[in-house]
């Protein structure tokens, strides 16, 4: 049989597209009527939430702007930090005065979103607020307030829809879940 990315690797997915469909339009739906009638600037983190991203951005009905942030994080269990969040390319928008919700893939230690959360307000955004596709509340190291939350997933390693495995899978339609490989 052909080898391709979805018959080798994973089994059923943990996330179906039409699931994500249908979540991501209510979730569109209550983000335009928080902000309706303001100056929205939703700003994506790259690589992880691209197509998270540009659904979502769709599924708002109310004029926005948009920008993107990209971001690496470098893994380190001894640090009590949990590693290193950098910014490798900033928001190209000013941010002061604007309300800002941020969009990410994944929310799992919490690191990542404080990170951003202490960066971004040096910039006196009117408000900052985070949104994701996925959170892992068991793998929380740190206590971080996300305040729009498509899916809560167990503590599985997943990829797909924009989350790669050594940046490998981000064009999965679906949210897989990556387990028999790692068991390999
Ligand atoms: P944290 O909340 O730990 O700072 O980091 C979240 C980041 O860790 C995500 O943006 C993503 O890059 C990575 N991450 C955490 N859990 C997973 C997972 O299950 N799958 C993938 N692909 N990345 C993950």
């Amino acid at each position: 049989m052909k080898e391709t990315m979805e018959n080798k690797l994973f089994g059923k997915p943990v996330i179906h597209q039409e699931a994500m469909r249908k979540r991501i339009k209510l979730l569109g739906k209550k983000i335009a009527k928080d902000y309706e009638g303001t100056d929205l600037l939703i700003v994506g983190v790259l690589k992880g939430a691209f197509a998270f991203f540009a659904d979502l951005a769709r599924a708002i009905p109310i004029p926005l702007e948009v920008d993107f942030l990209v971001v690496s994080r470098l893994r380190d269990k001894r640090r009590k930090d949990g590693g290193t969040v950098k910014i490798i390319s900033n928001i190209a928008s000013d941010l002061k005065g604007r309300n800002v919700l941020i969009v990410e893939d994944i929310v799992d230690s919490g690191y990542t979103v404080t990170f951003l959360k202490k960066e971004l307000l040096k910039q006196k955004p009117n408000s900052l607020k985070f949104c994701t596709l996925l959170n892992k509340p068991e793998r929380r190291k740190v206590d971080v307030t996300v305040d729009y939350i498509c899916f809560e997933i167990p503590d599985r390693y997943v990829v797909g829809y924009g989350l790669d495995y050594k940046d490998k899978y981000r064009n999965l339609p679906y949210i897989a879940s990556l387990d028999n490989v790692i068991a390999e």
